[in-house]
């Protein structure tokens, strides 16, 4: 959609936005004058800013996969909350979403579990501090700074100082009951301890809702990350989807390889106990019980210190090792809070300051398509390179088919990058008033670059893959995976080796890499004699990997290195792994890695490359170290 303000295409809401048409978007400037004819015009854009709310929420808490970025969603919901602050006659349901996925128990929440109101610019800061001062009549306050975690808002119950309890935000009064999935996180205990670390003792309240977030760190984000490019999957492109995804996960499996982190920074109905005073006293107690709380915050005690402290966050947020999208404040005095009460959605108390994401731009050279080891077919954007968050980027992912055709990025386009939770880099916007003459829609290529076989996808499914097992492209990607030190770890094997002897027809699966003679590498252009010994040497080594490293070298779709060390474990040999039916995969694997395993094991052609590897290599040893 263009954005009159600044002429810059926004991702998404494509269907709300395209049954809208040019015509109303068209009429948003006049609207904005504020004239006579224009208030119907504005009513619409409050009806259509809504849908294009609802929409968003949807695909933002329901499927965890957002189209835009999270400032150009909250200039949508403040564009919204300017109209109905102008116009409180069309003022609904303002709609802070609702993050139930219907896959769970509802969980009515003790108390409800508020937003809060947002601030964007130094003004909008000072304006919530002055209404503060002024509302309370008193200068010299006392306000916590703390960092705003980026992940999924969460409240914990416990009673008589146990975990009973676990609820996600919801609609706000109810949430969906996640109990057993937060169980699973290692670093929150499910008991309070009832004296601190030095001795002292700590009442715990006979009822306590506890609120936080359940986040993933940077460090995690990575390996997880690491594991899928090297699996040929697509990497996940916020940390915040993928808490949100994992917490809302039903496969124990997936949730017990992933790791997520908690943090404590707030509470909701706390019953017969001392309430603490300050919101300092608060961390303090969170402390003392053991649990996860807010490591880092800054106490400031007049408008100018909270905004050096504001941004001082910002400067340093992608040193913190957690993800963060903004600063929360919060009045210290826990008693003042009352005085200033609560809007129908936000308390007075407290107000979330949220970071412009960092941006760059610059411009696509080529679209590219790399077909991965499943066949899947994903177009690049090879960009012009330029330095961003500290590090250099030429190259964005386009997503896939229908993405790419709904943005409508061209070759020639300038750009915005913008990373994407501070690691992955993302298109966020074309710049529209840039787009030089005569460039074209990308037309998605109806034939695999590497093979020329005719693509494929699903009904109902956005990937479109390659279907030719032997695809030359997929098979390297196969062989290189197999050959990794994450998997089988055959030193010598990398991309350059294995795209030799692709060339040269002799590796078509990874058991001919156990085939290969002196005599088939002797004159090879690129193997010299000594690098072809040396090679042989490392491909005989390896025969003492453990079996798991087989199995995940196979390059099975969602069997990992957790899976297949499970897999090893169950079956000991790669025959019984080829006899397995799917009860048992089941069993072992959890229901949604079943699927492409069984498939797998059905096909043939991997029947065959399975009893060829146990007959060439057999010398499984069970015992598996870490990768
Ligand atoms: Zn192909």
């Amino acid at each position: 959609m263009r954005w009159h303000e600044t002429g810059k295409i926004k991702w998404g809401a494509a269907a709300v936005l395209l049954a809208l048409g040019a015509g109303l978007l068209g009429a948003q400037k006049i609207a904005w004058g504020g004239t006579e004819q224009a208030r119907p015009l504005q009513e619409d854009r409050v009806t259509e800013l809504r849908a294009e709310i609802a929409h968003h929420d949807e695909l933002y808490f329901k499927e965890a996969a957002p189209e835009i970025s999270d400032s150009d969603y909250d200039r949508l919901k403040r564009e919204l909350a300017a109209l109905e602050r102008a116009h409180p006659e069309w003022a609904g349901p303002t709609g802070m979403g609702d993050d139930r996925s219907g896959r769970f128990p509802n969980y009515v929440h003790r108390q409800p579990m508020l937003s809060l109101d947002k601030a964007y610019t130094e003004a909008e800061w000072r304006a919530f501090h002055a209404g503060v001062v002024a509302r309370l009549g008193r200068k010299n306050l006392t306000f916590v700074v703390e960092p705003k975690y980026d992940g999924l808002a969460i409240s914990l119950t416990y009673e008589r100082g146990v975990l009973t309890r676990a609820a996600t935000r919801g609609n706000g009064l109810v949430g969906d009951d996640v109990t057993d999935n937060v169980r699973t996180i290692a670093m929150l205990p499910q008991q309070l301890r009832r004296a601190a670390a030095d001795g002292t003792p700590s009442s715990i309240p006979n009822l306590l809702e506890l609120r936080g977030e359940v986040y993933v760190d940077d460090a995690e984000f990575a390996r997880l990350n690491a594991a899928r490019v090297a699996e040929g999957v697509e990497p996940f492109a916020h940390p915040r989807n993928l808490a949100a995804g994992t917490l809302k996960s039903q496969d124990r499996a997936e949730l017990a390889s992933r790791r997520l982190s908690i943090v404590i920074y707030s509470w909701g109905a706390w019953e017969d106990g001392a309430v603490p005073t300050t919101q300092q006293a608060f961390h303090a107690q969170v402390r003392a019980w053991g649990l996860p709380g807010v490591g880092k915050f800054e106490v400031v005690t007049s408008a100018g210190d909270g905004w050096r402290a504001i941004q001082s966050f910002g400067r340093t947020r992608t040193q913190l090792g957690f993800p963060i999208d903004g600063a929360v404040v919060k009045i210290d005095g826990v008693a003042l809070r009352s005085h200033l009460g609560q809007s129908d959605h936000a308390p007075r108390w407290a107000i979330a300051y949220k970071f412009e994401p960092e941006r760059i731009v610059t411009r696509v050279r080529a679209i590219t398509i790399q077909v991965g080891r499943t066949g899947l077919l994903t177009p690049v954007a090879e960009l012009e390179s330029v330095k961003l968050g500290g590090t250099s980027i030429a190259r964005a992912t386009l997503h896939n088919r229908e993405v790419l055709a709904r943005r409508d990025i061209r070759v020639g386009d300038f750009v915005e990058i913008e990373k994407a939770g501070e690691i992955i880099p993302a298109i966020a916007a074309v710049l529209l008033e840039r787009r030089p003459e005569g460039t074209r829609r990308y037309e998605f290529p109806e034939r695999c670059p590497a093979c020329g076989s005719a693509v494929e996808s699903k009904p109902g499914e956005t990937a479109v893959r390659c279907p030719n097992f032997h695809c030359p492209a997929q098979l390297r990607r196969r062989l290189e995976h197999f050959a990794s030190a994450a998997a089988v770890g055959i030193r010598g094997l990398g991309p350059a080796m294995i795209g030799i002897l692709v060339r040269e027809g002799l590796v078509k699966a990874p058991s001919d890499f156990y085939r290969l003679r002196p005599a088939d590498l002797d004159g090879v252009d690129g193997i010299g004699p000594k690098v072809a010994e040396r090679l042989l040497d490392a491909i005989e080594r390896s025969k003492q990997a453990e079996l798991w490293r087989y199995i995940y070298g196979l390059g099975i779709p969602r069997i990992g290195a957790a899976n297949a060390r499970k897999l090893a474990q169950a079956c000991g040999s790669l025959e019984a792994f080829a006899a397995m039916g799917k009860e048992q995969v089941v069993a072992i694997v959890g229901i949604a890695a079943a699927d492409s395993l069984v498939e797998f094991l059905t096909r043939p052609e991997n029947r065959a490359e399975l009893e060829a590897l146990q007959a060439l290599v057999a010398r499984w040893k069970l015992a598996g170290s870490a990768p």
